[in-house]
């Protein structure tokens, strides 16, 4: 029996109530809740309340109970996989609808119904069943091709970033040695042994995806889908068992996209940036074509432990869509460090293999269409990406695509068919985790939440991303010719500063001009409103989420100005600029 005074709260009053005052609803009553799960609660009345289990989990606060819960697990990880995730350390059989008794070789004749359909078990699809779900009980199905988790934990964010974050203790000896650590030149760097520690957590956490997944109620098949009726899907079995069907009145497109090779003669010789996650040893000379967040962060890990990298790139600078103080600053400091940036490429007509092998025992041949040849030990496409959706038939029901392929949708992740949704990388709107995930829920409220939330949508401006580039890029809002256009000139003030931050200090003058901190503030009108905020230098990941906050609850100047600066820090410089 509940002894909490609210224990006679209506269940579904104290989800909305949660909704509107989170702060309200104790971790500790949503925990009962969950332990009372598929139990009767007695009223304050005495009447007894017999309640499902997953009306029980609709409660906010139950994930910041969970994060509470691991906060104590040391790694950045184990924070990410707790903001993608509740309990992960919960052992919990996974139920999965591939092992569902009938038959396989009689699909596809049964469909089984259910409230809200998710193709995709990526970072928007997950968040989207787990609200769904998890907090408002509805029967909801995830549709997995892949390794549950998607692009972020599988190919994308988290081991990218643990790649990062392996380079950059070579970067940090490096600066060790000036500030007298004796480290010894050429320590030997074991990138088999990194590649399998990465390995073994990613793996973990495709693991605390389905046990997440399970823990609330919701099915898994792992299989390929495709739409056989408007509303109907047709699952074809990873594990070769055969076709399902499953049908709902609610279906998510969340299928994320793929990396681009280009169209020429040896390209499957190089890699895309799936390929860079399952290299086992690290190439000798490699090239990196394109010019985009991506080629630049997988340029700059290798770089940054001896790789010879030579990046080709369509213009004089890369990070195109980004202010040109990042655009220019960083190619400059990609050169200065030793990394080959060819400008003007006119790109490469054939890929010839020389020899076959790993790291530096493959040679490839890359034949330019300027005449110039190439010899490397891999190449990388960082092209571009495109929609997962070739073999979904979208044209069964009537999706509207946009020009480029990516499913269009209007503010609320409606396509143009009612009761089908997309979401994430494979609607192009702003191709990034928290993107897809702050999306999903919004819809997974907006489905079945409260009425108070049928009007829920993520608002996608002043969206903050970093560049885990050498070193780190951090951006929110509009970069300044952006702010030009939108504004004019005279309405829009710019703060600028760049400076070295303490921690090169002890590097000759020479190593310290290689690595500059430099930040841009946007203002407009004469409040001042902060529009714009371009950051780059060491540490700067990390800054950027706080000053995100701000401008998105539309800080000025002024109020930067107002923030007592925390010192000696890069950071205060953002609230004394003049
Ligand atoms: C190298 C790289 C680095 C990145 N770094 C960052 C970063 O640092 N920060 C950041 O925020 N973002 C980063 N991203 C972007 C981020 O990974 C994506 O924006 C995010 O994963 C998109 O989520 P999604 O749910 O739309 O798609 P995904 O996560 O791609 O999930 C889609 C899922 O759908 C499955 N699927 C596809 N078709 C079908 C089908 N027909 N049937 C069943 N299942 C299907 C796929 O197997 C996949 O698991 C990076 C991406 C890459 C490639």
């Amino acid at each position: 029996m509940l002894s909490h005074p609210w224990r006679s709260i209506h269940i579904a009053n104290l989800s909305v109530l949660a909704h509107l005052h989170p702060s309200l609803i104790s971790p500790k009553l949503c925990l009962r809740s969950i332990l009372l799960s598929n139990r009767s609660i007695t009223s304050a009345s005495g009447t007894i309340v017999t309640t499902k289990r997953k009306e029980l989990v609709n409660l906010p606060a139950v994930e910041s109970l969970a994060r509470d819960q691991i906060a104590t697990a040391p790694s950045r990880l184990s924070s990410l996989s707790k903001h993608l995730s509740t309990r992960s350390t919960q052992e919990n059989t996974l139920r999965t609808t591939n092992s569902d008794s009938f038959s396989a070789s009689m699909a596809p004749v049964e469909t089984k119904t259910y409230d809200y359909i998710v193709i995709g078990g990526g970072s928007g699809g997950s968040g989207s069943a787990r609200r769904a779900s998890g907090w408002y009980g509805a029967k909801t199905l995830i549709v997995e091709s892949g390794r549950s988790g998607g692009t972020c934990v599988n190919v994308g964010c988290v081991p990218k970033k643990m790649t990062w974050n392996f380079v950059s203790i070579n970067e940090a000896l490096h600066v060790g040695k000036h500030y007298g650590y004796e480290i010894p030149d050429g320590v030997k760097i074991n990138y088999g042994h990194f590649k399998q520690t990465r390995d073994a957590v990613i793996k973990r956490l495709n693991g605390s995806y389905e046990r997440n997944w399970d823990l609330e109620e919701i099915d898994l098949v792992h299989g390929r889908a495709q739409f056989v009726e408007p509303k109907t899907i047709e699952v074809d079995l990873n594990d070769g068992s055969g076709k399902r069907r499953y049908t709902a009145k609610h279906i998510l497109i969340a299928t994320g996209g793929h990396p681009i090779f280009p169209d020429i003669k040896g390209a499957e010789h190089g890699i895309s940036s799936d390929g860079f996650f399952e290299m086992e040893e690290l190439p000798r000379k490699w090239a990196v074509v394109g010019a985009g967040y991506i080629a630049v962060e997988l340029a700059g890990v290798l770089a940054a432990v001896g790789v010879e990298t030579h990046m080709y790139i369509r213009g004089d600078t890369f990070l195109r869509k980004f202010d040109p103080m990042v655009q220019k600053t960083m190619t400059e400091r990609y050169e200065a460090v030793g990394i080959h940036i060819h400008r003007r490429h006119k790109g490469f007509k054939e890929v010839q293999l020389l020899s076959d092998g790993k790291g530096a025992n493959k040679l490839l041949k890359l034949i330019g269409n300027d005449g110039e040849d190439v010899e490397v030990n891999e190449v990388l496409w960082a092209i571009g990406r495109a929609p997962e959706i070739d073999d979904l038939n979208v044209q069964v029901p009537g999706i509207k695509l946009k020009p480029n392929g990516h499913v269009l949708v209007d503010e609320f992740q409606n396509t143009s068919v009612e009761g089908i949704y997309a979401l994430g990388d494979v609607t192009g709107q702003a191709d990034l985790t928290p993107v897809a995930i702050a999306s999903g829920r919004q819809l997974g409220s907006r489905l079945f939440g409260p009425p108070v939330l049928k009007s829920a949508k993520l608002s996608y401006e002043n969206i903050p991303t970093v560049v885990f580039a050498h070193p780190e890029v951090g951006t929110v809002g509009l970069t300044e010719p952006e702010a030009l256009e939108k504004y004019g000139h005279e309405k829009v003030k710019v703060y600028h500063t760049r400076f070295t931050a303490m921690y090169y200090d002890p590097l000759p003058a020479e190593e310290k001009k290689k690595n500059p901190t430099e930040m841009k503030v946007i203002c407009v009108g004469p409040e001042e409103k902060v529009v714009g905020l371009h950051i780059l230098g060491h540490g700067v990941g990390e800054m950027l989420q706080g000053f995100g906050v701000a401008i998105k609850m539309g800080a000025t100047k002024q109020d930067f100005d107002s923030c007592v600066a925390i010192h000696p820090t890069s950071a205060e410089e953002l609230v004394t600029m003049r």
